[in-house]
């Protein structure tokens, strides 16, 4: 399973499409990718192979913004419902998600009574959370009050339709990078995923929050404290 972001100038759906390729080899059931352009967010997702996502995608959609998921199913089978990305109820917020929550059972008792369910992943009451604090919230902070309420593993990369110029990212004992580019950004759950396109990666840390555009990273501690990383180059065959 694996996880793969891009923003920058270019359109997204092909380095989506190639880093879920190089991330093949950790195993997967299935695959999507979510993209945002002017005309708002776009999900295509498929069981099987990245061959059969390929074969889906609208390759007529032109899109700066997007993220990619290859899935490993824990909580409900290997289905088109069940692939990431994910989406919240008015389609504001999508997600992708690699690794398990333990407490989703209770937090969708405790908060989600009312909301509809179109899943049965562990995964989709993440982004419902993150809609409901919203509300009341920005998108920053209602996904660090997410973050604070989830137990398990996690690593994360959210859009929010009404901010199409950040990718927000998080994890927790699940590997995740960001990478960085002139004039875009990337994610990835290894640096394998996107060598083509840079050497130079940030380590994130666990429970920490990064806001991703194609000019700048910005992590957080859950506190809403800014913490400053140096990238490291990565040395891998590309
Ligand atoms: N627990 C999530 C699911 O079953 C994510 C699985 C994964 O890591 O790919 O959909």
């Amino acid at each position: 399973c694996g996880i793969v972001g891009y923003i920058g100038n270019h359109d997204s759906k092909e380095v989506l499409l190639k880093g879920l390729e190089k991330l093949e080899y950790r195993g997967y059931d299935s695959a999507g990718i979510a993209v945002v352009n002017g005309k708002g967010v776009q999900v295509f997702k498929e069981k099987g192979r990245i061959a059969d996502l390929r074969g889906i995608v609208d390759h007529n959609v032109l899109a700066n913004t997007g993220i990619g998921h290859t899935r490993w199913a824990t909580h409900g089978v290997p289905s088109q419902e069940n692939a990431h990305p994910h989406q919240s109820n008015t389609g504001r917020y999508t997600l992708v998600h690699n690794g398990v929550i333990e407490n989703y059972d209770q937090l969708k008792r405790e908060y989600l009574q009312d909301v509809k369910l179109n899943s049965d992943t562990d995964t989709e009451i993440i982004v419902q959370l993150i809609e409901l604090f919203s509300k009341n919230l920005s998108t920053e902070e209602a996904f660090r009050k997410t973050l604070k309420l989830l137990k398990g593993s996690y690593a994360l990369a959210l859009l929010d339709e009404e901010d199409k110029e950040t990718i927000y990212v998080a994890k927790n004992k699940s590997p995740l990078l960001v990478g960085l580019g002139d004039a875009f950004n990337v994610v990835a759950s290894d640096a394998m995923a996107m060598i083509q396109i840079t050497d130079q990666y940030v380590e994130l840390v666990d429970k920490e929050m990064v806001m991703v555009t194609k000019d700048q990273v910005i992590i957080k501690n859950l506190e809403g404290m800014v913490v400053e990383r140096k990238p490291y180059t990565a040395e891998l065959d590309a």
